[in-house]
């Protein structure tokens, strides 16, 4: 599959709703109790005129704690072999984890390039909160509300620029 965007992170950070938003349907399963995406989805979208695909990677079991790192890998695995862009979702409410710095550890080895979207910037004390995220040391990061759709251009402008 050539432009494929892959969407990585730890369970509960939105990726299946910034999938979903991004693809304009409902496709991936959303749920409040993480792992509930049974494998991973495929959509397409276009912007800016550049079509392109997306997965979804996150979740093939419901799971519990000890199981995320492995899920984590798997989804970086798909992302390495697979995509044209990854993009590292992480969640302003929680702040950045240790399973966020183990990703982000493994992305930093990774030769393809890679965005950092700090979702769930619903709001302007959000904004201030994701600031923290710069600390994780990615040049291209950028805020959203996969909930409200802010955000959302500047992401896409980037994903399409680099594909
Ligand atoms: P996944 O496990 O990473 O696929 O996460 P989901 O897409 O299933 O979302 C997990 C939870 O976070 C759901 O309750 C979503 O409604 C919620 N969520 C996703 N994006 C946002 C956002 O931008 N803002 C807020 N406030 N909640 C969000
Ligand atoms: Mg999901």
């Amino acid at each position: 599959m050539s432009n494929l965007v892959a969407v990585v992170g730890r369970p509960n950070v939105g990726k299946s709703t910034l999938f979903n938003r991004i693809i304009g349907e409902k496709k991936a399963i959303i749920d409040d109790i993480s792992g509930v995406t049974r494998d991973r989805i495929y959509g397409q979208s276009t912007w800016n005129g550049r079509e392109f695909s997306i997965v979804d990677t996150g979740g093939f079991v419901r799971h519990s704690d000890d199981v995320f790192e492995t899920e984590i890998r798997s989804q970086v695995k798909i992302a390495i072999e697979e995509a044209d862009v990854i993009i590292f979702l992480v969640d302003v409410t929680t702040g950045i984890t240790d399973l966020d710095s183990d990703v982000a550890d493994m992305l930093r080895a990774v030769d393809k390039p890679v965005i950092v979207v700090v979702n769930k910037v619903d709001n302007y004390n959000r904004q201030l909160e994701a600031n923290e995220f710069w600390s994780l040391g990615f040049e291209r990061t950028f805020f959203m509300s996969s909930l409200t759709g802010a955000g959302s251009g500047e992401v896409l402008d980037e994903v399409v620029e680099l594909l």
